[in-house]
């Protein structure tokens, strides 16, 4: 999937500001007449909180209170310019919480006023009810009471649990479980700073992983036991940033193990899934709260970053499906090739074992045509042998010499005329 259409899938909408800068702006503020919390929009300090009451009017009356429990002066000013978020402000030398463990607190109470903001405008969850800490939901063998509950017309239950302190991965999984017993949906949200965000080292950036990285992706945080452990089960990290409303989805860019050396490194060749559970770090990929749902299905929150997690698996599962059935074809074609070749290395060497064989027969019948050759010259020559033995003695020794010839006869004496040789 391209850089474009995730930014269309994940950040459409106005332009926000940036979310999980650990910005510890302060938005909301209890009304002093009636109680109520009031929550500044983002870009509306200047603006007017109710027809004719500006927020700035109303805060330099010493109307509006700091919802910190511990706390509860008058707000002293709006800020309302540069570039941070338009927050609520103490007068200098008040307000003096923000160090200690008061912001915590405040910041559950924030979370949770942001969450109930949200479900109550959800166009899903229109005729829900909302119980904000009142509800415990009961089991025999104990009960919890989650920050912030949904529950439909037809008794189907959501919590959402708003995690600022520490909590072991043990913890985390036997109040998973509970909610599982009780058939509630149990959300979890962690917090924008504090012992649940714990940016991620230098190192930790540099992890394949983590190398690339979706200019949208707000931050990069550790992933502690804990979240190690809700990966093992399944449960996909979120962390809540009141200030922004924006939701923060553990995500990271991974490239599929089988990867060949050659092939383009991430473009292409890697999907936005969540982190593995091994995985030390993660990004955060910040989406507003207003565009996530509740997936009943799947038991979670769906924000557009696991939204964009489900298509990228699919697109992983197409892909292998098909480098699968690559590989089967390439070896099917390697098993075929190499039945050839076998097929054809044993032709040659049964023509090979032939033309051994035919020469063999062939020395065989020189052989033995040369034997039959040698006996019957032996044969001959033993026949020849007798056939002297059995010749007479003048005959088989010949004389040495030719003997003389007769010598001429002498001519009579009476033909004295005949010369004499
Ligand atoms: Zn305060």
């Amino acid at each position: 999937m391209g850089t474009a259409r995730r930014r269309e899938l994940m950040n459409s909408g106005p332009r926000r500001p940036r979310a999980f800068t650990q910005d510890t702006a302060q938005i909301l503020a209890v009304d002093k007449q009636t109680k109520q919390l009031r929550y500044l929009p983002a870009g509306e300090g200047n603006g007017e909180m109710e027809p004719g009451v500006t927020w700035r009017g109303h805060v330099a009356q010493g109307m509006l209170l700091c919802p910190a429990p511990d706390c509860g002066l008058p707000f002293g000013r709006v800020v309302a310019g540069g570039a941070r978020r338009h927050h609520f402000a103490h007068r200098p030398g008040e307000g003096e919480h923000d160090a200690g463990t008061g912001p915590e607190t405040l910041w559950h109470l924030s979370a949770k006023d942001v969450l109930c903001r949200w479900a109550a405008a959800h166009p899903g969850l229109a005729d829900w009810t909302l119980h904000l800490d009142d509800t415990p939901i009961t089991l025999p063998e104990g009960w919890r009471r989650p920050d912030v509950l949904a529950v439909s017309p037809d008794g189907g239950k959501v919590a959402f649990e708003v995690q600022y302190s520490a909590l072991t991965g043990t913890d985390w999984k036997a109040r998973h479980d509970f909610y599982a017993r009780a058939g509630v949906v149990d959300i979890w949200l962690f917090a924008h700073h504090g012992p649940q965000w714990r940016a991620a080292t230098p190192r930790q950036r540099r992890r394949r992983e983590l190398v690339w990285r979706d200019p949208d992706w707000a931050a990069s945080v550790q992933l502690s036991g804990l979240h190690q452990t809700m990966l093992r089960h399944g449960v996909v990290p979120l962390w809540l940033d009141p200030t922004t409303q924006m939701i923060g989805t553990a995500t990271t860019r991974i490239r599929p193990a089988n990867t060949s050396p050659g092939e383009r490194l991430w473009e292409d060749a890697a999907y936005t899934l969540p982190p593995r559970r091994t995985f030390p770090a993660c990004h955060i990929a910040a989406d507003p709260l207003e565009q996530c749902d509740v997936d009943f299905a799947a038991r979670e929150l769906l924000t557009p970053a696991r939204r964009v997690h489900r298509e990228e698996r699919d697109r992983l599962q197409a892909d292998e499906q098909i480098a699968q059935e690559r590989a089967a074809r390439v070896r099917a074609q390697l098993r075929t090739q190499q039945e050839e070749r076998t097929r054809l290395r044993r032709a040659a060497e049964q023509e090979k074992r032939r033309a051994i064989a035919a020469r063999a027969a062939e020395e065989q019948a020189e052989r033995e045509e040369r034997e039959q050759e040698e006996l019957r010259r032996k044969e001959e020559e033993r026949a020849a042998a007798e056939a002297w033995q059995r010749m007479p003695p003048a005959q088989q020794f010949p004389p040495m010499f030719e003997q003389e010839p007769p010598p001429p006869p002498k001519p009579p004496w009476w033909k004295p005329w005949q010369r004499r040789a």
